[in-house]
């Protein structure tokens, strides 16, 4: 059995419609299903806006799913309710992009992992204090600076308050949501190894998502492709990255300098912004813009298949 199962979640937002017009829905997430095995790293990746916050903060339950099924260690979490849900967020965290956004600027560093032990562990002051102490030389922090505020650190220090905050409660599974993208590139090097480490020490099980596939390829054993609210491409980092199947993959692939120069010579330019949710393109979403699509493309949706060991594309050319 898998650590998380995410089976064919939706969420959909109503968008407007009436008494003589038909209801619309914003559609940010269509039908995604996934495993995630213990302590392993799954990469996400795709432009803004294709649902992939969406999709951290359905699994955080910070938003009610539209349909669907999300199973953690067997436990279905979507029933639960009240004191249960409570509980079991200990078991799932999250890492935000800005962690100062998301740190309380009038709370010390020591005050914000306090609140998340009471929330979530049984310890007593003298055991918090030594687990805070802990958490903060687990993320490369000295425990004497526990009493300073978000402000006296620099943004990659403040992100390893946030690790050690998700940290806290030694959860099953963290969603790290574009944990690096608001770093400077040698500060961001850092950060991923610091969750490598943290990784071989826990046993933590992370959903990486990022826009950049460089720096999803060099964490994750696998990754998944989003486009407008579904997953187009799946499978193992290196494969994925040295042998993009999707157009939509090779066109992500094309954006990053650097990376595997031998596909470049099937260099694709994405031009446009990701079509609205609201209204998606029939047929194949990427069809307006993937330089490849035929009449077919158009008018039926490609279904996911496999495609080679532990790889999956919905591409009607694949
Ligand atoms: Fe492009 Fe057609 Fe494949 Fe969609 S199904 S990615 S439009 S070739």
């Amino acid at each position: 059995m898998s650590l998380l199962e995410v089976c064919d979640l939706k969420k959909y937002y109503p968008a407007g419609g009436g008494f003589f017009a038909p209801k619309r829905f914003v559609k940010a997430l269509d039908g995604v299903s996934f495993t995630l095995e213990k302590g392993e790293t799954l990469g996400l990746v795709g432009e803004s806006g294709c649902g992939k916050s969406t999709l951290a903060r359905a699994l955080m339950r910070l938003e009610e799913p539209t349909a669907g099924a999300i199973t953690l260690d067997g436990v279905d979490l979507l029933a639960l309710k009240g004191e249960k849900l409570r509980k079991s967020r200990g078991n799932y965290q999250m890492i935000f992009q800005d962690p100062y956004a998301s740190l309380n600027p009038r709370m010390s560093i020591y005050a914000v992992l306090e609140e998340a032990l009471k929330l979530h562990s049984d310890l007593d002051k003298a055991g918090r204090e030594e687990r805070i102490s802990e958490l903060m030389k687990m993320v490369g922090l000295n425990p004497a600076h526990a009493r300073r505020h978000p402000h006296q650190f620099s943004g990659g220090q403040r992100q390893r308050i946030g690790i050690a905050r998700a940290l806290a409660v030694n959860p099953r599974f963290i969603v790290a949501d574009e944990p690096v993208s608001a770093l400077d590139v040698s500060v961001q090097a850092q950060i991923v190894n610091l969750l490598q480490e943290i990784q071989q020490k826990t046993g933590v099980a992370f959903l990486f998502i990022a826009h950049d596939l460089a720096v999803v390829e060099h964490i994750s054993s696998r990754i998944m492709v989003m486009y407008l609210g579904k997953i187009v491409e799946s499978g193992p980092a290196t494969e994925l990255c040295a042998d993009p199947k999707h157009p939509y993959t090779k066109a992500l692939l094309s954006a990053v300098p650097g990376i595997h120069p031998e596909k470049k010579s099937e260099r694709i330019v994405l031009t446009g912004d990701v079509p609205s949710p609201l209204d998606p393109p029939s047929g194949c979403r990427f069809h307006t813009r993937c330089p490849f699509a035929t009449d077919r493309c158009r008018t039926e949706e490609p279904a996911m298949r496999e495609i080679g060991p532990g790889r999956t594309c919905a591409c009607h050319l694949v």
